[in-house]
């Protein structure tokens, strides 16, 4: 069968962890597909399975472009995730520039994330009610970093940040969300609610001594409390292996 006038065919790659959401038969290698004329190559990146947000660099014909390019026939397509270690600071990135501070919206199915991120100083809002809309609009209004594993989602135009978690495990999830976003260096550990995500503050150790059991009084020193719910934090020994293992990669 021949190409109606209106399509046209092109030859993409995908390369490194972009894979992950092609079909068997096209990863790790280069493909021929078609297109409609008038298509932009994010409408072609999105009807093979990869979310916008994944993507961080287009090649056409060797030459950067943005997502708006709208493709031609016999175009040579080369699709890159972000870079962690590699410069492409003279290339054109095709997302806008990061956001300044690393906060983040959750998908109501990472709810175990949630507590996780929050338990490193990640401002993290999560509520189970959330719809896609709620998402999406919230994460625009604060410039919030979605998170989610329905690449659905991510797909929605006014989400400029996100990314797609890849595992079932909650550990694992915070290991992907650390390294993806080279968060190694911007752990707080010990500075918000797991509950309610806001800032803990300072209190005396006399001033908790009746709510919490005489042998955490006797044993730590610092003590946090939440303005908003009233539990209180100690530094104990969770804490501590907590930020240990994910210095190192292992939850
Ligand atoms: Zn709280």
């Amino acid at each position: 069968m021949s190409c109606s006038l209106e399509t046209g065919q092109v030859s993409i790659r995908f390369y490194e962890e972009l894979n992950f959401f092609l079909a068997k038969d096209k990863r790790k290698t280069r493909f021929k597909t078609q297109f409609w004329f008038g298509d932009t190559i994010k409408a072609l990146i999105e009807s093979l399975g990869i979310p916008h947000t994944e993507v961080d660099l287009i090649l056409v014909n060797q030459n950067s472009v943005s997502f708006s390019y709208q493709l031609k026939n016999g175009d040579r397509v080369s699709i890159y995730p972000v870079f962690e270690s590699f410069n492409i600071a003279s290339l054109t990135k095709v997302r806008p520039e990061p956001l300044r501070e690393t906060k983040f919206i959750l998908d109501v199915h990472l709810g175990r994330l949630a507590r996780y991120l929050r338990m490193l100083g990640f401002d993290t809002l999560y509520a189970n009610s959330y719809d896609d809309e709620t998402l999406s609009r919230i994460s625009k209004a604060e410039r919030r970093i979605v998170l989610s594993r329905d690449r659905g989602l991510l797909k929605r135009r006014i989400i400029t940040h996100g990314y797609c978690i890849r595992s079932h495990n909650p550990s694992e999830q915070l290991i992907e969300v650390i390294k993806r976003f080279d968060l190694n260096q911007n752990l707080n550990p010990f500075s918000l609610c797991l509950e309610c995500n806001e800032a803990l503050l300072n209190i005396t150790k006399k001033e908790i001594q009746a709510k919490v059991p005489p042998l955490v009084f006797s044993r730590y020193n610092s003590f946090c409390v939440c303005p908003a719910c009233h539990r209180i934090y100690w530094k104990g020994s969770h804490w501590e292996r907590m930020r240990h293992s994910a210095a190192f990669g292992s939850i």
